[in-house]
Protein backbone atom coordinates (compact mmCIF):
# COMPACT_ATOMS: atom_id res chain seq x y z
CA UNK A 1 0.00 0.00 0.00
CA UNK A 2 1.02 3.39 -0.86
CA UNK A 3 2.16 5.32 2.36
CA UNK A 4 -0.92 7.54 3.98
CA UNK A 5 -0.26 11.14 3.45
CA UNK A 6 -2.77 13.84 4.05
CA UNK A 7 -3.05 15.18 0.65
CA UNK A 8 -1.11 13.46 -2.17
CA UNK A 9 -0.07 15.86 -4.78
CA UNK A 10 2.65 13.80 -5.87
CA UNK A 11 0.70 10.84 -6.92
CA UNK A 12 -1.89 13.39 -8.83
CA UNK A 13 1.47 14.80 -10.85
CA UNK A 14 2.43 11.51 -11.90
CA UNK A 15 -0.99 11.24 -14.02
CA UNK A 16 -1.04 14.61 -16.20
CA UNK A 17 3.14 14.71 -15.85
CA UNK A 18 3.65 14.68 -19.50
CA UNK A 19 1.13 17.60 -20.07
CA UNK A 20 2.34 19.28 -17.14
CA UNK A 21 6.09 18.95 -18.40
CA UNK A 22 5.09 20.22 -21.65
CA UNK A 23 3.41 23.45 -20.78
CA UNK A 24 6.39 24.43 -17.70
CA UNK A 25 8.81 23.81 -20.62
CA UNK A 26 7.12 25.46 -23.33
CA UNK A 27 7.55 28.80 -20.27
CA UNK A 28 10.81 27.86 -20.25
CA UNK A 29 11.39 28.35 -23.95
CA UNK A 30 9.16 31.32 -24.19
CA UNK A 31 10.75 33.09 -20.76
CA UNK A 32 7.59 34.81 -20.57
CA UNK A 33 7.91 34.74 -17.02
CA UNK A 34 5.93 37.75 -15.91
CA UNK A 35 2.49 37.89 -17.47
CA UNK A 36 2.78 35.61 -19.65
CA UNK A 37 0.10 34.59 -21.89
CA UNK A 38 -0.81 31.37 -19.53
CA UNK A 39 -1.83 34.41 -16.91
CA UNK A 40 -4.45 35.90 -19.14
CA UNK A 41 -5.32 32.40 -20.58
CA UNK A 42 -5.85 31.02 -17.12
CA UNK A 43 -7.51 33.95 -15.66
CA UNK A 44 -10.03 33.52 -19.16
CA UNK A 45 -10.55 30.04 -17.82
CA UNK A 46 -11.39 30.85 -14.79
CA UNK A 47 -13.92 33.24 -15.37
CA UNK A 48 -15.22 30.96 -17.35
CA UNK A 49 -15.40 28.04 -14.84
CA UNK A 50 -16.96 30.04 -12.39
CA UNK A 51 -19.47 32.11 -14.97
CA UNK A 52 -17.92 35.25 -13.35
CA UNK A 53 -16.97 38.60 -15.18
CA UNK A 54 -13.61 39.22 -13.70
CA UNK A 55 -10.58 36.81 -12.33
CA UNK A 56 -7.55 38.82 -11.36
CA UNK A 57 -4.82 36.55 -10.26
CA UNK A 58 -2.54 37.09 -7.51
CA UNK A 59 0.46 35.70 -5.38
CA UNK A 60 -1.08 33.87 -2.80
CA UNK A 61 -4.76 33.55 -1.34
CA UNK A 62 -3.61 35.96 1.55
CA UNK A 63 -2.24 38.70 -1.23
CA UNK A 64 -6.09 37.96 -2.38
CA UNK A 65 -7.95 38.99 1.10
CA UNK A 66 -5.61 41.44 1.71
CA UNK A 67 -6.07 43.50 -1.67
CA UNK A 68 -9.80 43.05 -1.80
CA UNK A 69 -9.74 44.79 1.83
CA UNK A 70 -7.86 47.30 0.21
CA UNK A 71 -10.24 47.93 -2.53
CA UNK A 72 -12.84 48.70 -0.20
CA UNK A 73 -11.14 51.91 1.03
CA UNK A 74 -11.09 51.08 4.39
CA UNK A 75 -10.57 53.54 7.36
CA UNK A 76 -8.39 52.36 10.05
CA UNK A 77 -10.58 51.46 13.15
CA UNK A 78 -13.20 50.53 10.41
CA UNK A 79 -15.01 46.98 11.87
CA UNK A 80 -14.79 43.76 9.68
CA UNK A 81 -16.93 40.41 10.73
CA UNK A 82 -15.31 37.57 10.65
CA UNK A 83 -15.08 33.70 11.62
CA UNK A 84 -12.39 32.96 14.36
CA UNK A 85 -12.63 29.02 13.25
CA UNK A 86 -10.66 29.75 10.23
CA UNK A 87 -7.53 29.53 8.86
CA UNK A 88 -4.86 32.58 10.59
CA UNK A 89 -5.19 34.23 7.28
CA UNK A 90 -7.80 35.42 7.26
CA UNK A 91 -8.06 37.29 10.25
CA UNK A 92 -4.39 38.12 10.27
CA UNK A 93 -5.10 40.41 7.13
CA UNK A 94 -7.41 42.35 8.19
CA UNK A 95 -5.18 43.73 11.79
CA UNK A 96 -2.42 44.43 9.10
CA UNK A 97 -4.41 47.05 7.58
CA UNK A 98 -5.48 48.81 10.97
CA UNK A 99 -9.23 47.58 10.54
CA UNK A 100 -10.44 45.71 13.88
CA UNK A 101 -11.58 41.98 13.33
CA UNK A 102 -14.80 41.32 14.97
CA UNK A 103 -14.80 37.84 15.67
CA UNK A 104 -18.44 35.56 15.24
CA UNK A 105 -19.28 32.58 16.07
CA UNK A 106 -19.73 29.68 13.57
CA UNK A 107 -22.48 26.82 13.46
CA UNK A 108 -21.66 23.47 14.95
CA UNK A 109 -23.42 21.81 11.94
CA UNK A 110 -21.40 23.41 9.09
CA UNK A 111 -18.41 25.10 10.59
CA UNK A 112 -19.49 28.11 9.39
CA UNK A 113 -20.63 31.77 9.91
CA UNK A 114 -23.68 31.93 11.81
CA UNK A 115 -25.95 34.29 10.63
CA UNK A 116 -27.62 34.89 13.86
CA UNK A 117 -24.73 35.91 14.96
CA UNK A 118 -23.15 38.16 12.35
CA UNK A 119 -26.06 40.59 12.91
CA UNK A 120 -25.47 40.94 16.29
CA UNK A 121 -22.28 41.99 15.75
CA UNK A 122 -23.12 44.82 13.38
CA UNK A 123 -21.85 48.39 14.87
CA UNK A 124 -22.34 51.88 12.83
CA UNK A 125 -18.47 50.98 12.24
CA UNK A 126 -18.73 47.53 10.29
CA UNK A 127 -17.51 48.30 7.02
CA UNK A 128 -16.54 44.28 5.75
CA UNK A 129 -17.90 40.79 6.15
CA UNK A 130 -15.94 37.81 5.31
CA UNK A 131 -17.22 34.83 5.68
CA UNK A 132 -14.97 31.87 5.10
CA UNK A 133 -16.56 28.94 2.63
CA UNK A 134 -14.42 26.15 5.54
CA UNK A 135 -13.27 22.67 4.34
CA UNK A 136 -15.11 23.07 1.02
CA UNK A 137 -18.97 23.53 2.30
CA UNK A 138 -20.30 26.72 1.72
CA UNK A 139 -21.36 29.24 4.27
CA UNK A 140 -24.79 30.31 4.86
CA UNK A 141 -24.64 33.00 2.00
CA UNK A 142 -27.93 33.50 1.25
CA UNK A 143 -28.81 34.94 4.96
CA UNK A 144 -25.46 36.32 4.78
CA UNK A 145 -26.02 38.62 1.27
CA UNK A 146 -29.47 39.34 2.84
CA UNK A 147 -28.39 40.94 6.27
CA UNK A 148 -25.16 42.68 4.29
CA UNK A 149 -28.10 44.49 1.60
CA UNK A 150 -29.81 45.76 4.77
CA UNK A 151 -27.20 47.50 6.30
CA UNK A 152 -24.99 48.47 3.61
CA UNK A 153 -22.39 46.29 4.04
CA UNK A 154 -19.69 44.87 1.71
CA UNK A 155 -19.43 40.54 1.58
CA UNK A 156 -15.53 39.25 0.58
CA UNK A 157 -15.75 35.64 0.18
CA UNK A 158 -13.26 33.49 1.28
CA UNK A 159 -13.39 30.88 -1.37
CA UNK A 160 -9.84 29.26 -0.52
CA UNK A 161 -11.26 26.18 0.67
CA UNK A 162 -13.78 25.67 -1.69
CA UNK A 163 -13.05 26.16 -5.55
CA UNK A 164 -15.39 24.62 -7.55
CA UNK A 165 -17.92 24.00 -4.51
CA UNK A 166 -22.15 25.29 -5.94
CA UNK A 167 -24.58 27.67 -4.30
CA UNK A 168 -28.13 27.10 -4.81
CA UNK A 169 -30.44 29.83 -3.80
CA UNK A 170 -34.09 29.30 -2.59
CA UNK A 171 -35.62 30.89 -5.87
CA UNK A 172 -33.31 28.45 -8.20
CA UNK A 173 -30.56 30.37 -9.37
CA UNK A 174 -26.91 28.41 -8.57
CA UNK A 175 -23.91 30.34 -7.97
CA UNK A 176 -20.20 28.89 -7.68
CA UNK A 177 -18.78 30.02 -4.01
CA UNK A 178 -16.82 33.18 -4.55
CA UNK A 179 -19.02 34.53 -6.80
CA UNK A 180 -21.76 35.62 -4.56
CA UNK A 181 -20.17 38.55 -2.49
CA UNK A 182 -18.50 42.18 -3.91
CA UNK A 183 -15.24 40.07 -4.11
CA UNK A 184 -14.35 36.61 -3.82
CA UNK A 185 -10.62 34.96 -2.57
CA UNK A 186 -9.20 32.19 -3.37
CA UNK A 187 -5.69 30.41 -2.88
CA UNK A 188 -3.63 28.08 -5.02
CA UNK A 189 -1.67 26.95 -2.52
CA UNK A 190 -0.77 22.96 -3.54
CA UNK A 191 -3.02 21.34 -1.28
CA UNK A 192 -5.80 23.05 -2.25
CA UNK A 193 -8.86 21.40 -4.21
CA UNK A 194 -7.08 23.67 -7.23
CA UNK A 195 -3.73 23.94 -6.24
CA UNK A 196 -0.59 25.16 -8.17
CA UNK A 197 2.92 23.55 -8.18
CA UNK A 198 3.77 26.78 -5.93
CA UNK A 199 2.18 29.98 -4.30
CA UNK A 200 -0.82 31.46 -5.93
CA UNK A 201 -4.17 32.83 -5.98
CA UNK A 202 -6.64 34.97 -7.09
CA UNK A 203 -9.78 37.35 -6.56
CA UNK A 204 -13.34 37.29 -8.41
CA UNK A 205 -15.80 40.08 -9.12
CA UNK A 206 -18.31 40.42 -11.21
CA UNK A 207 -18.05 44.66 -10.57
CA UNK A 208 -16.09 46.61 -13.65
CA UNK A 209 -15.08 49.53 -11.41
CA UNK A 210 -13.89 47.06 -8.32
CA UNK A 211 -12.16 44.99 -10.45
CA UNK A 212 -9.98 48.01 -12.40
CA UNK A 213 -9.32 48.93 -8.35
CA UNK A 214 -8.26 45.37 -7.46
CA UNK A 215 -5.66 45.35 -10.71
CA UNK A 216 -4.30 48.69 -9.73
CA UNK A 217 -3.51 48.00 -6.09
CA UNK A 218 -2.42 44.46 -7.13
CA UNK A 219 -0.07 46.05 -9.26
CA UNK A 220 1.82 48.83 -7.33
CA UNK A 221 -1.37 51.07 -7.58
CA UNK A 222 -0.21 52.05 -10.91
CA UNK A 223 -3.06 53.47 -13.15
CA UNK A 224 -0.39 53.47 -16.45
CA UNK A 225 3.03 52.17 -16.78
CA UNK A 226 5.11 54.49 -14.02
CA UNK A 227 1.54 56.35 -12.47
CA UNK A 228 0.77 55.55 -9.19
CA UNK A 229 -2.64 56.35 -8.27
CA UNK A 230 -2.63 54.49 -4.87
CA UNK A 231 -1.08 52.64 -2.24
CA UNK A 232 -0.88 48.85 -3.58
CA UNK A 233 1.60 46.23 -3.39
CA UNK A 234 3.32 43.88 -5.94
CA UNK A 235 1.00 40.28 -6.25
CA UNK A 236 1.43 38.32 -9.09
CA UNK A 237 0.96 34.84 -10.25
CA UNK A 238 3.50 33.78 -11.79
CA UNK A 239 3.28 32.74 -15.59
CA UNK A 240 4.53 28.84 -15.07
CA UNK A 241 1.92 28.51 -12.23
CA UNK A 242 -0.57 29.93 -14.18
CA UNK A 243 0.15 26.99 -17.06
CA UNK A 244 -0.03 24.87 -14.30
CA UNK A 245 -3.13 25.15 -13.41
CA UNK A 246 -4.73 25.71 -16.65
CA UNK A 247 -3.85 22.09 -16.98
CA UNK A 248 -5.57 20.97 -13.38
CA UNK A 249 -8.27 23.37 -13.77
CA UNK A 250 -9.70 21.39 -16.44
CA UNK A 251 -9.76 18.25 -14.18
CA UNK A 252 -11.19 20.53 -11.14
CA UNK A 253 -14.58 18.92 -11.29
CA UNK A 254 -13.01 15.68 -11.53
CA UNK A 255 -11.47 16.09 -8.88
CA UNK A 256 -13.22 17.11 -6.56
CA UNK A 257 -15.60 14.22 -7.67
CA UNK A 258 -13.05 11.97 -6.20
CA UNK A 259 -12.68 14.11 -3.13
CA UNK A 260 -16.81 13.41 -2.75
CA UNK A 261 -16.42 9.81 -3.48
CA UNK A 262 -13.67 9.36 -0.57
CA UNK A 263 -15.58 11.66 1.67
CA UNK A 264 -18.72 9.52 0.58
CA UNK A 265 -16.91 5.80 1.69
CA UNK A 266 -15.99 7.80 5.07
CA UNK A 267 -19.61 8.96 6.16
CA UNK A 268 -20.86 5.01 5.20
CA UNK A 269 -18.14 3.70 7.36
CA UNK A 270 -18.78 6.34 10.46
CA UNK A 271 -22.88 6.34 10.44
CA UNK A 272 -22.93 3.91 13.34
CA UNK A 273 -20.21 4.86 15.28
CA UNK A 274 -21.10 6.22 18.21
CA UNK A 275 -18.83 9.23 19.72
CA UNK A 276 -18.36 10.58 16.17
CA UNK A 277 -20.06 13.33 14.12
CA UNK A 278 -19.46 13.08 10.92
CA UNK A 279 -19.78 16.42 8.72
CA UNK A 280 -22.62 17.68 7.44
CA UNK A 281 -23.85 18.97 3.94
CA UNK A 282 -26.50 22.02 4.11
CA UNK A 283 -28.89 21.46 1.57
CA UNK A 284 -27.85 24.70 0.00
CA UNK A 285 -24.71 23.77 -1.50
CA UNK A 286 -22.36 20.95 -2.48
CA UNK A 287 -19.38 19.71 -0.85
CA UNK A 288 -15.75 19.51 -2.47
CA UNK A 289 -14.28 18.37 0.61
CA UNK A 290 -11.16 20.34 1.22
CA UNK A 291 -11.12 18.69 4.56
CA UNK A 292 -13.05 15.36 6.03
CA UNK A 293 -13.42 17.00 9.55
CA UNK A 294 -14.96 14.78 12.18
CA UNK A 295 -16.28 15.94 15.46
CA UNK A 296 -14.97 13.56 18.50
CA UNK A 297 -17.62 14.01 21.21
CA UNK A 298 -16.28 11.69 23.95
CA UNK A 299 -13.44 13.64 24.66
CA UNK A 300 -10.71 11.54 23.45
CA UNK A 301 -9.72 13.55 20.23
CA UNK A 302 -6.48 13.58 21.01
CA UNK A 303 -6.34 9.76 21.92
CA UNK A 304 -7.83 9.08 18.60
CA UNK A 305 -4.74 11.15 16.80
CA UNK A 306 -2.17 9.50 18.66
CA UNK A 307 -3.09 6.05 17.73
CA UNK A 308 -3.91 6.54 14.06
CA UNK A 309 0.06 8.17 14.10
CA UNK A 310 0.97 4.78 15.72
CA UNK A 311 -0.58 3.01 12.78
CA UNK A 312 1.30 5.42 10.13
CA UNK A 313 -1.81 6.96 9.75
CA UNK A 314 -2.20 10.49 9.48
CA UNK A 315 -4.34 13.34 10.87
CA UNK A 316 -4.93 16.82 11.22
CA UNK A 317 -6.40 19.63 13.86
CA UNK A 318 -7.73 22.48 11.61
CA UNK A 319 -7.21 24.83 13.64
CA UNK A 320 -5.48 24.15 17.03
CA UNK A 321 -6.11 27.47 18.20
CA UNK A 322 -9.48 29.74 17.02
CA UNK A 323 -8.65 33.63 16.11
CA UNK A 324 -10.28 34.92 19.24
CA UNK A 325 -7.98 33.40 21.22
CA UNK A 326 -4.21 33.73 19.06
CA UNK A 327 -1.46 36.09 20.79
CA UNK A 328 -1.52 38.46 18.14
CA UNK A 329 -5.22 39.32 18.42
CA UNK A 330 -4.28 40.00 22.21
CA UNK A 331 -5.64 43.31 21.48
CA UNK A 332 -8.81 42.91 20.36
CA UNK A 333 -9.82 40.38 23.05
CA UNK A 334 -13.02 38.89 22.77
CA UNK A 335 -14.60 38.46 25.69
CA UNK A 336 -13.73 35.15 27.44
CA UNK A 337 -16.24 32.52 26.84
CA UNK A 338 -18.42 34.27 24.43
CA UNK A 339 -17.72 31.75 21.49
CA UNK A 340 -18.68 28.69 22.83
CA UNK A 341 -19.05 26.93 19.41
CA UNK A 342 -15.85 27.61 18.71
CA UNK A 343 -13.88 26.86 21.07
CA UNK A 344 -15.98 23.31 21.71
CA UNK A 345 -15.07 22.70 17.80
CA UNK A 346 -11.33 23.62 18.59
CA UNK A 347 -11.61 20.53 21.23
CA UNK A 348 -13.65 18.57 19.23
CA UNK A 349 -12.44 18.50 15.31
CA UNK A 350 -10.24 16.26 13.54
CA UNK A 351 -9.73 16.18 9.69
CA UNK A 352 -7.98 12.63 7.89
CA UNK A 353 -6.57 12.15 4.94
CA UNK A 354 -8.55 12.85 1.62
CA UNK A 355 -7.65 14.18 -1.54
CA UNK A 356 -7.95 12.79 -5.06
CA UNK A 357 -5.72 9.86 -5.00
CA UNK A 358 -6.82 7.93 -2.16
CA UNK A 359 -7.86 4.29 -3.07
CA UNK A 360 -9.64 1.50 -1.87
CA UNK A 361 -6.97 0.04 0.34
CA UNK A 362 -5.52 3.24 1.68
CA UNK A 363 -9.56 3.88 2.44
CA UNK A 364 -10.13 1.21 4.72
CA UNK A 365 -6.87 0.80 6.29
CA UNK A 366 -8.20 4.75 7.48
CA UNK A 367 -11.51 3.53 8.26
CA UNK A 368 -10.09 0.23 10.22
CA UNK A 369 -8.00 2.25 12.18
CA UNK A 370 -10.55 5.22 13.90
CA UNK A 371 -13.03 1.87 14.18
CA UNK A 372 -10.36 0.22 16.07
CA UNK A 373 -9.84 2.86 18.57
CA UNK A 374 -13.51 3.39 19.41
CA UNK A 375 -13.71 -0.59 19.92
CA UNK A 376 -10.30 -0.58 22.73
C1 LIG B 1 -5.06 28.58 2.45
C2 LIG B 1 -5.99 29.59 3.00
C3 LIG B 1 -5.74 30.97 2.89
C4 LIG B 1 -4.44 31.56 2.43
O1 LIG B 1 -3.93 31.11 1.25
P1 LIG B 1 -2.35 31.22 0.94
O2 LIG B 1 -2.31 31.00 -0.52
O3 LIG B 1 -1.66 30.17 1.73
O4 LIG B 1 -1.90 32.59 1.30
C5 LIG B 1 -6.72 31.85 3.33
N1 LIG B 1 -7.86 31.41 3.89
C6 LIG B 1 -8.12 30.10 4.04
C7 LIG B 1 -9.41 29.69 4.66
C8 LIG B 1 -7.19 29.15 3.62
O5 LIG B 1 -7.45 27.83 3.80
Amino acid sequence: MRALQMVDTKTQYVHIKDEVDQAVLDVMNSSAFINGPAVRDFAAQLATYLSVKHVIPCANGTDALQIALMALDLQPGDEVITPSFTYIATTEVIALLRLKPVFVEVDPQFFCMDPVALEKAITKKTRAIVPVHLYGHAAPMQEILAIAERFGIAVIEDNAQAIGCDYFFDNGQKKKTGTMGAIGCTSFYPSKNLGAFGDGGALFTNDDALAARIQMIANHGQSKRYYHDVVGCNSRLDTIQAAILNIKLKRLDQYNAARQAAADFYDRAFAECPSLITPQKASYCSHVYHQYTLRVTNGRRDALAEFLAARSIPSMIYYPVPGHRQKMFAAFQTEAGSLPVTDLLTEQVISLPIHTELDQEQLSCIVAGVLDFFKS
